[in-house]
This record gives structure tokens, sequence and C-alpha cells, in this order.
């Protein structure tokens, strides 16, 4: 019988996205062969106030994955108009996959420190695996990933959920708020790709933060 096809899931808020993330898409997509699905967040829960507008970071992110092999997008809380939990997206594609079907929640090391503050922070390995990428985390000396195994090949782990795996990727000191904070301070960032630079000089973006109301979920 044939085996189902991983789903890799990358969500995040993207905002905006930048080399970092597409960093690790193309980490994911070259040691594991697999197609990663970004799922941007309509609007951030974990950060007040939001600062440029859902359409302007799905505008980013679409013009960043222009030309990358093995990554698209995946709308769900654009087309639901509203920001779900993670787990509510989990369950969502499970309900979409066989039961057999391995699922994988990629996330920093950062967020994985934060998750028993996710909504329902119990299930998530109900539903999936995660793959946590290694980044350096304030207040946090060296890793706590040494215990956690590398994903390696993926077809030697095809179990549909309840594993935590990292991947081997070496530590990019980028982040959406640095980047935020030299725009900000009227810089361009190096850390962005080009096509988002230049939308985002087109558009005056970062400059004078449009702000939009945000929901409050994970921390
Ligand atoms: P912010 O600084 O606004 O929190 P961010 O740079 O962390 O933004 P997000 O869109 O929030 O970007 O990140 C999506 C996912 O990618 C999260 O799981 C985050 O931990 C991870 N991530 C982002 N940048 C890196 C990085 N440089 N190294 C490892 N993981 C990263």
């Amino acid at each position: 019988m044939r085996q189902p096809q991983p789903e890799v899931v990358f969500g995040g808020t993207f905002d905006p996205v930048h080399k970092g993330h597409l960093a690790i898409a193309r980490a994911l997509v070259q040691q594991l062969k697999v197609t990663v699905r970004f799922v941007p967040v309509f609007k951030p829960g974990h950060r007040q106030p939001c600062e440029v507008s859902p359409d302007h970071r799905m505008a980013m992110l679409t013009l960043a994955l222009e030309g990358e092999e093995g990554m698209l997008i995946d709308a769900y809380e654009f087309s639901l108009g509203e920001t779900v939990p993670t787990s509510q997206l989990l369950r969502h594609l499970r309900s979409q996959l066989s039961s057999v079907t391995p699922l994988f929640f990629v996330l920093g090391e950062d967020a994985f420190v934060d998750l028993p503050n996710w909504v329902e922070s119990d299930q998530i390995l109900e539903m999936a695996n995660l793959i946590v990428v290694p980044r350096t985390i304030e207040k946090i000396e060296g890793s706590i990933l040494s215990e956690i195994p590398h994903l390696t090949a993926i077809e030697d782990n095809m179990v549909a959920s309840g594993r935590v795996f990292q991947l081997s990727f070496p530590k990019v000191e980028t982040s959406a708020t640095s980047i935020r904070a030299q725009l900000a301070g009227g810089g361009r960032s190096s850390a962005l790709p080009q096509s988002v630079g230049d939308y985002i000089e087109r558009q005056g973006l970062y400059r004078t933060p449009e702000k939009t109301e945000c929901v409050t979920f994970e921390s």
C-alpha cells in the first residue's frame, strides 16, 4: 500500500515574512523532500496592536514564495475572516487527512517553550507531530533541544502524531520584531527578501504603523 504523503504546516504571523522563515522552509523542502504549507494567521493574537493589515501580510507572503519550490499558502484563517487557536487549525487539517497521514507542525524554539500557554495545548500532540526549529531565546542559556531527536529522514518517522523532533538547522538571528524596529527607524532591512522590501517601501508600511485590532489567544 502507498504511504500517505506527510503534511508539513508552518504557521505564523509573517509580519513581515523574512529570510529566516524562508531559510526554515527551504531546509524542510531540501532535507525532508516535503511540501511546506504556510498558514498565516489572520490577526496575530499575541501582540497588540498589529502593525499592518492581513491583506498586506498575505501580499508579502505571496511575493516571498514566488519562484520557491515546494511551498504553498493555505488561507484557512483568511477564508474564516478570523484567527483561531493552533489546535483548531490542526483539527481542521486533521479532518481532511486520513487518520494515518503524518501531520507535522513547524515552530521556532521560542514558540515551543511557550506551548504550555496555548489554547488546548494538551491536544496539539494528539493531532500532530512537532518540528522545532532551533532559535536563540532571551533569558534561556543554550538550547532546550539537546534531548530532542533530529528529523533527518521523514520516511523513517511516518507517525500520524505525538512526536517531537528538531530540524537540523543553524540558528538564524532574524525576527520580525527587529525588522519592524529597523523599518520604523526609517531603514531598510537586509533580512527581508528583495520583493518584500520593495513592497514595504512602495506601500510605506511599518513607518507610521497602521494599527489594526487584534484578538488574544495564545500568549
Ligand atoms: P515576531 O518577532 O513578530 O514574534 P517572528 O520573527 O517570530 O515574529 P513569526 O511569523 O511569528 O515570526 O514566526 C512564525 C514561526 O517561525 C514561529 O514558530 C517562530 O518561532 C518561527 N521563527 C521565526 N523566525 C525564526 C528564526 N529566525 N529561527 C527559528 N524560528 C523562527
